[in-house]
């Protein structure tokens, strides 16, 4: 009983506090829920690390991209290219996760990606190989077929050391200054596949942002970049192979106008609006 008493004044004096927000469940029995539990990232962030299917989606994309690979192997025996074949791959979310990096921002209350937070995790080299990336990879260079990373990092001057830090550290194939590209000053990447394109046969593109393989889906307009993804679709699963990322990319800037929004209520509320862009209305009365 005087348990009870002290866990209910205990209570009290947190809801005075603002820290816990009642709520009506959807059996109409009222439950109490700590303002942290609503962090707007625990579902994203929980699906990429607890749900079978995250990991599923991964291997899709890595066995689909075998087969392409299969493929365009087949194609240049009976064509001949005097170029030699290569892939060209994103890095974070692509084939780094960074499941603690994640984690650790949801134990500590934060709903936004943080920028600083990001670049302290980077050096500890606490990265993991998205599912099937290590495998695809490795398949690549036992195939004679060239991987070239390329990511926009930026982590100043030490980006390039700690990306391929990050790569070596995984032993990952063709992990050298060579096949590394670290843009810091934009997140445009087409200068790099042009360049890589002028000596290699590229054979797919693989990333989790659709930047990742075209510059014109930079937009801050939803509907825009949802009508190019919707020209590009007969791409995906043949030279574009997506992993899924649903905590970060450009589909946030296209929400939000930019990348790395604030954690500001005015952005909560653009992010609520994104969620309810249909939403039903309820059985009417
Ligand atoms: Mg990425």
């Amino acid at each position: 009983m005087q348990n009870r008493t002290l866990n209910r004044r205990r209570m009290l004096a947190t809801v005075l506090a603002g820290g816990v927000v009642p709520f009506a469940s959807a059996g109409g029995a009222a439950q109490e829920c700590d303002a942290d539990l609503r962090n707007a990232l625990l579902w994203a962030v929980a699906w990429k690390q607890s749900a079978a299917e995250y990991r599923a989606l991964c291997y899709q994309a890595y066995n689909v991209a075998r087969m392409q690979l299969d493929i365009a192997l087949r194609t240049a025996l009976e064509t001949q290219h005097d170029k030699p074949l290569a892939v060209i791959t994103d890095v974070d979310d692509t084939i780094l996760h960074a499941g603690s990096y994640w984690g650790h921002l949801v134990a500590n209350n934060r709903d936004f990606f943080d920028d600083a937070i990001w670049d302290s995790w980077i050096p500890q080299n606490l990265v993991t190989p998205v599912p099937g990336s290590l495998e695809f990879l490795l398949y690549c260079e036992a195939s004679g077929v060239e991987a070239f990373y390329v990511t926009s990092r930026d982590q100043g001057e030490r980006s390039f050391e700690l990306a391929l830090g990050n790569l070596q550290h995984l032993k990952f194939p063709f992990a050298d200054p060579e096949h590394l590209t670290v843009i810091r000053e934009s997140s445009d990447k087409s200068p790099a596949r042009t360049r890589l394109a002028a000596s290699h046969e590229i054979v797919m593109l693989i990333g989790d942002n659709l930047n990742d393989y075209k510059r014109d889906y930079y937009l801050t307009d939803v509907d825009q970049r949802m009508a190019l993804m919707e020209r590009d679709r007969d791409d995906f699963g043949r030279k574009f192979i997506v992993l899924p990322n649903p905590t970060d990319g450009h589909w946030v800037r296209a929400i939000f106008g930019e990348s790395e929004p604030p954690p500001t209520e005015a952005n909560r509320r653009k992010l609520k609006t994104a969620a309810t862009r249909v939403a039903w209305d309820g059985l009417s009365q």
